[in-house]
């Protein structure tokens, strides 16, 4: 069994800037509440909402801001995604990477509209951008389309259906290679994890393979403290870590309240082995951008 124990640390988590339900103030500002003392937003393919909220929102200088995105990318035909904390996203470099895979997502919701109306669904393209608004529009916006007309009773029922790991909305074929999402966070100063191991349903064997290649490209640290990670998988992945010199990380996942498998600030403990990520960020080696630095 996994308990999940509320920390100081937030290091992965979305806001509407992205596929979840808050604004980045609002959850900004439940952080706080609950006491964090350091946030990284990490919406998908975006920090835009990192770059509002330094511009124009209500920051407290008990809550440290740190910029970050979780990249999506593919790996050997699955799709894996890769969470950046403290890329310079107010650098053209960065920018240039947010509008290529502005482009993309572009591209794959024009294949997903055209695979899901095959299937006989009725969608209104209009609708699903509503349901986006000004974040990176994703999959989780159209499962929100499908329950608002009636042709899905939840969520979770769509991505079952239709939208989840190899149904045909599964598309992932424009994304780019695991090592390009890599190098946009390094080349852009951040630090590069691999999220969320244990969803990608892969044996160890292939895991092993995922994680030799990850930090071939660049990658440094891994996602061990996840919520319904399994047990014995984090175990091992923390040992892999301690081997290899990668750190671990970890985060919660946030997308919405009322979820109580991914609170806000909430994961299992971390492990007594290995070096954190927490640790690294914390010794001051990243810079953290501001608005100032733009050039
Ligand atoms: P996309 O960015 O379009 O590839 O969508 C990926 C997002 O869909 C993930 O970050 C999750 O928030 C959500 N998601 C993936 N699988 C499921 C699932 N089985 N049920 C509900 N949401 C899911
Ligand atoms: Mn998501
Ligand atoms: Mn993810
Ligand atoms: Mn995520």
């Amino acid at each position: 069994m996994n308990s999940n124990i509320a920390h100081t640390w937030e290091m992965h988590c979305h806001s509407d800037f992205s596929d979840g339900a808050l604004s980045p103030q609002t959850l900004y500002d439940r952080a706080l509440e609950q006491q964090l003392d350091h946030l990284v937003l990490t919406d998908h393919d975006t920090a835009a909402g990192f770059r509002w909220l330094t511009e124009s929102g209500q920051l407290s200088d008990d809550l440290k801001l740190w910029s970050g995105a979780e990249l999506s990318s593919i790996w050997q035909k699955r799709s894996i995604h890769v969470v950046g904390i403290g890329m310079d996203v107010f650098s053209d470099d960065w920018r240039a990477v947010e509008a290529r895979y502005d482009h993309i997502r572009e591209q794959r919701l024009e294949r997903l509209l055209f695979v899901l109306r095959r299937e006989g669904l009725s969608i209104d393209e209009q609708a699903v951008r509503d349901q986006a608004g000004e974040g990176t529009l994703g999959r989780p916006h159209i499962a929100r389309h499908l329950v608002e007309t009636g042709q899905a009773k939840n969520s979770a029922q769509a991505f079952k259906r239709w939208l989840g790991q190899g149904k045909v909305g599964d598309v992932k074929q424009n994304w780019p290679e695991l090592e390009r999402a890599v190098d946009d966070i390094r080349r852009c100063g951040g630090v590069a994890v691999l999220a969320h191991p244990h969803r990608y349903k892969l044996t160890w064997r292939k895991l092993d393979q995922l994680l030799t290649d990850f930090q071939l490209a660049g990658g440094q640290a891994v996602e061990v403290s996840c919520p319904a990670m399994p047990p014995e998988l984090r175990k091992r992945l923390v040992d892999y870590c301690r081997e290899q010199d990668l750190f671990i990380g970890g985060g919660s996942d946030f997308h919405l309240p009322d979820t109580p498998w991914a609170r806000l600030g909430f994961y299992p403990q971390w492990p007594n082995d290995g070096q954190r990520l927490t640790d690294l960020l914390e010794s001051g080696t990243l810079r953290v951008f501001s608005p100032d630095d733009r050039c």
